[in-house]
């Protein structure tokens, strides 16, 4: 096992042992954020016949030539095509059709005049702006084509996914499976959000938090509780959660007497592959798997800290959870920002430093969140993003550049629509 090695070493350890999950099939449906194992091939044309984007009168443009707000062209009315019409007649020359939005365009007609445009006279309308060919009609196969790939395989699926799915027939699609995420915390100090806190024991904010992490990603969390500190109920607990895809461990990892979650992991036969990172916050962060093949759950030993854990998790357990979800992009977006103030620390860490965004002009700046301490969980709450203050630096003067990955998309918000 390694150790006290660089985050970015740590971050390759990982990955290396990330692969994507396989596929299963869900209902288009409940598709959303799902990412798709199969390329989706249209079979069909959309739209599905040439038909009006608007409200109006399908026409021949050639018999409307001429015509002007002074000198109309006057037709007789044909029939009417409301939307959803089946076997609808051909235009005979010379004449116009009624049709609405939607509907399709009678044979021989070539073009729609909107009805702003026209003038009804009973059974004849008037046309005071004459068409070009194909005005105001959506061709069939515009949108989409029979035989073409709509949408890759490794897309996550958005709304217009969706919709677009429905509108293809697909009720039912190929997708990565979800990672099973199992959470344990540990501590004797620690209990439930409605325990009592009495006598300095403190609330497990962890499993929310990293539950919540999970869930963001669209990993299924299963929670196994609070482990006392006893090696028996961390190995009876960790045991149950080896079915999981991930087990992600918080506490109990670090150089503590009572710190026995690496030799409980060791014992139920998992290889750990690094302890410590050196980074702050979260250097006691643990890594491996059990197993021998690759059908064992990946094992995360996070720090307890809260900051660590959700710190870590971030740098890690997301990327990691990404690549099971069959994402291809695993990491936050990343920018450049100026200091706001100027940052010190001691070589020998990188500091993932949580700020602030302010957009200024074409310029974001970045302020320090404040105390940085890793039991702050105020700072996670303010962040709207994390600086890298790489491992060897010591100072980061007010006015310089640095890298930002983005947690909040947030502080690029408008006030105005922009339109
Ligand atoms: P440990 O790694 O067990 O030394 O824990 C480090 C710090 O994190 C201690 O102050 C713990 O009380 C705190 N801690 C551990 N587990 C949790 C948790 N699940 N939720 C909140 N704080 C925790
Ligand atoms: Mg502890």
């Amino acid at each position: 096992m390694r150790t006290g090695i660089t985050a970015s070493e740590a971050l390759r350890i990982v990955l290396a042992e990330a692969r994507a999950l396989g596929a299963e099939t869900v209902a288009a449906s409940d598709a959303l954020g799902r990412v798709l194992t199969e390329a989706i091939v249209s079979s069909r044309i959309l739209p599905p016949a040439d038909n009006s984007a608007m409200d109006g009168f399908a026409v021949r443009a050639a018999d409307c030539a001429g015509a002007s707000d002074s000198s109309p062209q006057r037709l007789a009315i044909a029939f009417e095509v409301p939307a959803g019409a089946a076997d609808v007649p051909a235009l005979p020359p010379g004449r116009a059709a009624r049709i609405l939005t939607g509907a399709p365009l009678p044979a021989g007609a070539d073009s729609v005049v909107r009805q702003e445009d026209t003038e009804r006279e009973g059974d004849r309308v008037a046309i005071r702006v004459p068409p070009a060919p194909g005005d105001h009609v959506r061709r069939a196969g515009e949108d989409v084509a029979r035989g073409e790939t709509v949408i890759e395989a490794g897309t996550r699926l958005s709304a217009a996914h969706l919709g677009m799915l429905a509108s293809l027939g697909r009720s039912i699609v190929a997708v990565h499976q979800r990672p099973r995420v199992a959470i344990l915390s540990g501590g004797d100090e620690l209990v439930e959000p409605d325990g009592d806190v009495s006598g300095g024991r403190i609330v497990s904010s962890n499993s929310w938090s990293i539950a919540a992490q999970c869930r963001e990603l669209g990993a299924e969390p299963v929670y196994l509780g609070i482990a006392r500190d006893t090696p028996e109920d961390i190995e009876g607990r960790l045991r149950a959660g080896l079915a999981a895809d991930v087990v992600v461990s918080s506490a109990g990892v670090s150089v503590g007497d009572r710190d026995f979650v690496r030799t409980v992991l060791e014992k139920l036969g998992c290889r750990l592959l690094f302890w410590g990172v050196r980074m702050k916050p979260g250097y006691p962060l643990a890594f491996g798997r059990v197993g021998q093949d690759e059908r064992g759950p990946l094992v995360f030993g996070l720090p307890g800290n809260p900051v660590s854990a959700m710190m870590t998790f971030e740098q890690f357990v997301r990327p990691t959870l990404l690549r099971l979800i069959g994402a291809r992009r695993l990491h936050r977006p990343l920018i450049r920002v100026q200091l706001g103030e100027t940052l010190r620390k001691s070589a020998g860490r990188l500091h993932f430093v949580r700020v602030t965004l302010l957009r200024r002009g074409d310029v974001v700046v970045a302020h320090s969140t404040g105390d940085q301490g890793s039991g702050v969980l105020k700072s996670m709450i303010r962040a709207q993003g994390i600086l890298i203050f790489e491992a060897d630096a010591t100072e980061l003067a007010r006015g310089a550049e640095a890298s930002v990955q983005v947690l909040d998309p947030e502080f690029l918000a408008s006030e105005a629509p922009g339109f």
